[in-house]
């Protein structure tokens, strides 16, 4: 992952997007989901905003058991047939080596998590696919911590890692996590690999949005993950800090004058 081995920035290329290339690439799409119908009415509003890869969980890493676990193999399927009819590309996160075994057959990105960033098994296991990895930042986890995790995925031979700075655990209680704006500069300059910035579960509030999306492209983010749910009130997950259809659209158009400037 150090810049040492590769001057140039890695570029990965989804073929419907590059990310790490000119282009901000923007992923959305709702937390968890939840059915077709959601799926696809989400998957279609992010693609008239102008995101290029629509998010969804299938395999949910909850705080509590009682809660919405995820659709599993059904919910892979049905992002299989979103991506289908939208053309977007499409990323889940994988919570298990049974995950990754199930979604390498669906999916064009897979996540792994915060909370298993530090989970080397599945690390390894990702590694050992051809898809490229999307790595999220654990809770607690230093930069170098993050970009060793990188390590074990690139060992075992995949190269094409993604890194999500998706904020940290810090003392402040007015946001869910803090985001770490810091790590965008810093990863530039320690690594080839692309970074994206995942405003929502950083604030966990919607308000927030746009002020920490706007800051991430400022700061030289190669894209963003954005939590979008046709009904936010209705979510099974984080709808709190979902945008609903509408609000994604404007944020998108806001975010476009930045992207030009930069
Ligand atoms: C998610 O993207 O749905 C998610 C659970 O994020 P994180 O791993 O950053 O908490
Ligand atoms: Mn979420």
């Amino acid at each position: 992952a150090n810049k040492m081995f590769h001057t140039s920035p890695s570029v990965i290329d989804l073929g419907n997007c590059q990310i790490g290339g000119k282009d901000l690439i923007v992923m959305a799409g709702p937390c968890a989901i939840e059915s077709k119908e959601q799926l696809f009415a989400s998957a279609d509003s992010v693609k008239a905003g102008g995101a290029t890869v629509l998010r969804g969980g299938a395999y949910k890493p909850r705080t509590s058991p009682y809660s919405f676990q995820g659709l599993e193999e059904q919910g892979l399927l049905y992002m299989l047939e979103a991506k289908k009819r939208t053309g977007l590309s499409i990323v889940c996160e994988v919570t298990s080596i049974h995950a990754v075994n199930a979604a390498v057959n669906y999916v064009d990105i897979l996540q792994v998590g915060a909370r298993n960033m530090q989970n080397f098994e599945l690390l390894k296991a990702v590694g050992k696919t051809n898809l490229p990895v999307l790595l999220k930042r654990g809770l607690c986890a230093t930069i170098d911590e993050w970009l060793n995790a990188a390590e074990y995925i690139m060992s075992e031979g995949n190269q094409n890692v993604i890194l999500c700075e998706r904020g940290i655990r810090t003392y402040e209680t007015a946001t869910r996590n803090t985001l770490d704006i810091s790590a965008i500069p810093v990863i530039k300059s320690k690594s080839h690999l692309p970074i994206i910035v995942d405003p929502s579960h950083a604030s966990g509030k919607k308000p927030y949005i746009p002020a920490l999306s706007k800051a991430a492209i400022a700061a030289g983010a190669d894209g963003l993950m954005i939590e979008v749910h046709p009904n936010p009130k209705e979510a099974l997950s984080d709808g709190p800090q979902s945008l609903n259809p509408e609000e994604f659209k404007n944020l998108m158009n806001e975010l476009k004058a930045i992207a030009e400037a930069c």
